[in-house]
């Protein structure tokens, strides 16, 4: 679009700005007149700043168009940037022009309204300040990933989303009908990664992944973004080492990059700067003494839940690993202890303060024969996966792993109660629209 060239509202409260004529448009948050004044607060992506307008300089038909601008209508103005001490910001714009772009219609979202109807209305309700400050917290945040990947020389790949392979089994997967055959939406994206590990060594991708989750919780999404990564010639310890780095990377990054968004939604930045590796390990044989001293037994074998890794987490102030769980816990292609067949080289990484697992890790295992009897021992058909299988008959190299759910870590990070308050259009088994 030609025309004026339009200020960002944050020139408003550049120092030498005062005195100075601006061109802002944008949104408005709040409205309200008195005397012959209108007072509105004017958004747009850099921030927000007061417009005032007196009928007798705007006109008064101008005047009564600006007036009825709704919440969230929008509208260009021309005016002066002046200092006003009652203003947010201690700046006002002193309009001399207001142009309304969209009046808009009474916006449908206020106060203490059920968040039900807020979930139905969900593509106005992301104009909130909260959900703004999210979307760049996030944003810096995959920045961050990509930018520590970059430094290690992990190359970024793009493996596909939908698959005739359910990687981990049936019963979490998507299926559809793919051309008369069944296809599967991607629950993750590894075996491809695995593949494209041989060619490129260190490898990572940043896709969705699709899980038919039953159980309704507050940390599952049925469509999710999960970065994953593949490494080669790494070990567990080399692994966790690389985790472990990536995280205090990004944490370090958000607090130097986004300190007040993040004090707005409730993290102060000092406690993401204060976070040091390394990061405690414990076994998972460990891990269950120290829940039965809880008093939540666990029985050798059976998985960790919701309540067991809350427990585990609720006093740390630093993520924690739980590292060999038993094999039947875990999917087919990992790599067994060498010294305890009974458990795999795996770990999970829980995040502190009860928020629980953000990571999901492991070596895997490089033994076709292995590989092959655990496929049948799971109830799969190994035929479906001799294409995976190929990649341990073909130079095969000690490699491992990982799968991080961002909109997990974005939970612990910005202290959410539920996973869904950290991306926009949340799916939940009850709701996929908007
Ligand atoms: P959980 O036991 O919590 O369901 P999982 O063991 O199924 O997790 P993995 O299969 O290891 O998880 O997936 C790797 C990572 O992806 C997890 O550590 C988590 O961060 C994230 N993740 C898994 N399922 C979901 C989901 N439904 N919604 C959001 N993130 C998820
Ligand atoms: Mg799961």
């Amino acid at each position: 679009m030609s025309g004026p060239v339009f200020d960002a509202v944050e020139r408003a409260f550049a120092p030498d700005s005062i005195g100075r004529p601006v061109q802002l448009r944008g949104w408005v948050l709040r409205s309200r007149s008195s005397g012959g004044i209108l007072f509105l607060l004017l958004r747009d992506r850099t921030g927000t700043v007061q417009v005032t307008g007196k009928r007798d300089v705007l006109g008064t038909d101008a005047f009564d168009a600006a007036e009825h601008v709704q919440v969230e209508g929008a509208v260009a103005v021309e005016g002066t940037v002046a200092a006003d001490p009652r203003s947010p910001g201690g700046r006002e714009v002193r309009a001399s022009r207001i142009t309304v772009i969209d009046a808009g219609a009474p916006f449908p979202i206020f106060a203490d309204q059920t968040e039900e109807f807020r979930l139905d209305k969900r593509h106005l309700a992301i104009r909130s300040q909260e959900h703004v400050a999210t979307f760049r917290v996030k944003a810096e945040m995959l920045r961050a990933f990509r930018e520590f990947f970059d430094r290690e020389s992990v190359l970024e790949v793009t493996p596909p989303v939908l698959s005739g392979n359910a990687a981990e089994g049936g019963a979490e997967a998507f299926r559809f009908d793919y051309f008369g055959r069944p296809a599967y939406l991607s629950q993750t994206a590894q075996l491809y990664l695995e593949a494209l590990l041989f060619p490129n060594e260190r490898v990572y991708a940043l896709t969705p992944s699709f899980r038919a989750e039953k159980s309704r919780t507050s940390r599952h999404l049925t469509e999710y973004l999960h970065l994953e990564a593949e490494l080669a010639w790494t070990d567990l310890e080399g692994l966790l080492d690389f985790i472990e780095r990536m995280v205090v990377h990004v944490a370090h990054a958000l607090a130097e990059r986004r300190p007040t968004e993040l004090a707005a939604l409730g993290r102060p930045p000092e406690e993401l700067r204060a976070l040091a590796a390394p990061f405690p390990r414990l076994r998972y044989a460990e891990a269950i003494d120290t829940l039965s001293r809880k008093g939540l037994p666990v029985q050798w074998g059976a998985d960790l839940g919701t309540a067991e890794e809350r427990a585990l987490t609720l006093e740390a102030q630093t993520p924690i690993f739980v590292t060999h769980f038993p094999r039947e816990l875990k999917a087919f292609y990992m790599l067994p202890t060498s010294d305890d067949r009974r458990t795999v080289e795996a770990a999970d990484l829980l995040a502190p303060e009860g928020y629980g697992e953000i990571v999901g890790a492991s070596c895997r295992d490089t033994d076709v024969d292995r590989l092959t009897a655990r496929l049948r021992e799971t109830g799969a058909d190994p035929r479906e996966y001799d294409w995976y299988l190929d990649l341990r008959r073909h130079g095969s190299v000690p490699h491992a792993g990982f799968g991080l759910g961002v909109e997990r870590v974005l939970r612990w990070i910005l202290r959410r109660e539920h996973i869904r308050d950290t991306t926009p259009f949340p799916r939940t088994p009850s709701r996929h629209t908007p």
